[in-house]
């Protein structure tokens, strides 16, 4: 990131159950994604996905192998600093009552939440700029709680705003730009691409174009991987 540290993530022959449950729902997964690297995620609903991705944040830990973070099992960061390398966007976006720059700058800990100019980038990169800026308060617009006021992709591109804010080592997309149509979502992707070059990204994405401009593709099934490899060689 831009903080000149590093950010590989890695998978070392990783199962996870959810607490209580008996079946599995990753076996045995290994990868590696470099600094710098764009690794997307793909496979059928329910194959494990969202589930592999939550191990990294520790929304759940895993039932038995390593998830590691520049060769560091993510249980040994303290929460705070292990919130701090990542850029973690979800499926759903999380927006909270408020104005545009205090949901951009959510968890910046008041640090750059003064610096407008930061916010605007942020969310001109998110290709947000057009629809902030044609409200009537702007950067200062209110946005209800969960965001109802404003439309699916609008809500989408504010989140991807605030991890881009963020500026982390690592960023995680889980099928973030779903609500986005085609062109916008290629135009956000290209500028993303720009912005998070030091970056590490994983991402979870259906279109065929995402998937084809990542680095490496791992393909899951039923919890297992199946293939890794660019798009060519897949
Ligand atoms: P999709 O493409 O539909 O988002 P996915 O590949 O991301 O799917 P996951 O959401 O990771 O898949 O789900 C994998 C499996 O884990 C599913 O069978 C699902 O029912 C189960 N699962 C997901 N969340 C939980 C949970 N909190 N508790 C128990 N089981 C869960």
């Amino acid at each position: 990131g831009k903080n000149g540290l590093s950010g590989e993530v890695e998978f070392r022959n990783v199962s996870f159950k959810y607490p209580d449950a008996a079946e599995y729902i990753l076996r045995n997964v290994s990868f590696t994604a470099s600094k710098g690297e764009t690794v997307a995620f793909i496979g059928s609903t329910g194959s494990g996905k969202s589930t592999l991705l939550n191990l990294i944040p520790r929304y759940y830990d895993a039932t038995e192998g390593e998830v590691l973070i520049d060769g560091v099992n993510v249980k040994n960061y303290t929460q705070q600093s292990l919130r701090n390398k990542l850029g973690y966007v979800s499926q759903k976006a999380v927006l909270f009552s408020g104005t545009v720059i205090s949901n951009v700058a959510y968890g910046d800990n008041g640090k750059k939440s003064s610096d407008g100019a930061a916010v605007k980038k942020a969310v001109e990169i998110s290709q947000g700029k057009e629809f902030v800026e044609k409200m009537e308060d702007q950067y200062s617009a209110a946005i209800a709680q969960g965001g109802t006021n404003i439309s699916g992709g609008q809500k989408q591109r504010l989140s991807i705003a605030r991890a881009v804010f963020k500026q982390p080592e690592i960023y995680i997309f889980d099928d973030s730009f779903s609500a986005l149509d085609y062109k916008t979502d290629r135009v956000l992707r290209s500028e993303l691409k720009k912005e998070t070059r030091d970056a590490t990204t994983l991402i979870v994405a259906q279109r065929i174009g995402t998937i084809k401009e990542a680095d490496r593709i791992v393909v899951l099934e039923e919890g297992e991987v199946v293939g890794i490899g660019t798009h060519r060689e897949l």
